[in-house]
């Protein structure tokens, strides 16, 4: 086994990153928001916020955070999160639909693919 991920493994999982990342920064009501979208741990706001699985996730993996630094496990950790997020989105007819073209359905065939595959 070689211990060293190719490199193409690891971009490819951070492209895949960015489209969660639009949709999650365009559900977002951040009228509310005291931070302007930056997760405060110490802030009780925003431990009881209804949108904290998003402002967690996007603080985590904003395209200013270097993927160079992040572990491709944790890449598909947060690609597995992501998934949950879209998936959340869809309505029935998406899933009932065995290969279904909008956006949503796209991705996630990508996602599933490349995490699958290495598995
Ligand atoms: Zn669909």
């Amino acid at each position: 086994m070689n211990a060293d991920k190719p490199a193409w493994d690891k971009a490819q999982l951070a492209d895949l990153l960015a489209y969660p990342r639009r949709k999650m920064r365009d559900n977002m009501d951040v009228r509310f928001c005291p931070h302007a979208v930056f997760y405060n741990p110490v802030d009780e706001r925003c431990l009881y916020c209804h949108q904290d699985m998003e402002c967690k996730w996007l603080n985590r993996n904003d395209e200013l955070v270097s993927t160079e630094e992040k572990s491709t496990e944790e890449l598909r950790r947060e690609l597995t999160k992501a998934m949950d997020y879209v998936e959340a989105q869809l309505t029935a007819a998406h899933l009932n639909r065995r290969s279904c073209g909008c956006d949503n359905c796209v991705w996630l065939g990508k996602v599933r693919k490349v995490l699958g595959q290495q598995q």
